[in-house]
């Protein structure tokens, strides 16, 4: 089935439904961010990644129960960065949070001294988002702001808590639905410690989380800005290239448009040329 694009009002999200049951939700231009995706199994809803901005995962949700009339029944995150579990909390407890054992381990380590970091600077951040706010005048750059100045106020919150995974995986598993089955792969490290993806290989559709980009960038490689160095570009690379070879129509990135094997090729002689080749 050729990629469809639905009907459905985001500011952060253009939605796709990839083959029956198997949705994309694809960051749009207008406030550019991650990726996500939800899967109608028939008797489970599965979603895969949250997003950065609480408002976006808000929006993932409406849209995955416009289009499935299901409640979540898992969450995924595909690994540790904030942009793909920041929205983790606004799920109820009773829905699961799968991740590797290595993407607990690394949300743990990083990401209490970065919210302790946050919680720091909140009233400095509000000061200067209320300032940007005021000189303003694109609405989605105000929605934008306003959503800001609401996450800043949330994290202020001496109650705020991030949601992290709860339902760990060393290794790879299935989950078969009565419509659709999800194989759920641990990749182990490669753009992080921990990284999975989720594979329908009927459809022939992977969506690969931050292993792939549509675009890469080389000052990733000289800067401390942006993407973080992969801890195994080698692994990395070779699962790229596995997976080029595999017989996959679509390709979900973790940032950028659906892609296709080119991009798979174009991200594994990135790693060769950028993090690979001299080290
Ligand atoms: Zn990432």
């Amino acid at each position: 089935m050729e990629a469809r694009k639905l009907e459905f009002e985001s500011l952060y999200f253009d939605l796709f439904e990839l083959d029956s049951g198997i949705f994309a939700a694809i960051s749009a231009e207008k406030i550019p961010s991650s990726n996500a995706g939800f899967f109608d199994l028939g008797n489970y809803l599965v979603i895969f990644d949250t997003m950065m901005d609480p408002y976006a995962t808000r929006d993932l949700i409406k849209a995955s129960k416009k289009f499935t009339n299901k409640e979540p029944s898992f969450l995924i995150n595909s690994h540790h960065h904030l942009d793909h579990l920041f929205g983790n909390r606004i799920f109820p407890m009773s829905v699961p949070i799968i991740s590797s054992s290595k993407a607990l381990l690394q949300a743990e380590d990083t990401l209490k001294t970065r919210f302790k970091d946050f919680k720091e600077r909140a009233p400095e951040e509000l000061k200067r988002t209320e300032e940007e706010l005021e000189k303003q005048k694109d609405p989605n750059k105000i929605k934008e702001f306003q959503n800001d100045l609401n996450t800043w106020n949330e994290i202020k919150d001496p109650n705020f808590s991030l949601r992290l995974p709860d339902f760990i995986i060393t290794d790879s598993f299935t989950i078969i639905g009565t419509r659709n089955q999800v194989e759920i792969v641990y990749i182990g490290a490669a753009h992080t410690e921990g990284d999975i993806m989720a594979i329908f290989e009927k459809e022939k559709i992977c969506f690969m989380g931050d292993i792939l980009f549509e675009k890469t960038d080389p000052s990733w490689a000289t800067s401390t800005q942006g993407v973080p160095t992969p801890p195994d570009p080698k692994h990395l690379q070779a699962t790229l290239i596995e997976y080029a070879e595999k017989d996959f129509g679509v390709y979900v990135p973790g940032h950028g448009n659906l892609c296709t094997k080119k991009e798979l090729r174009e991200n594994a002689e990135f790693y060769n040329e950028y993090y690979i080749k001299n080290n």
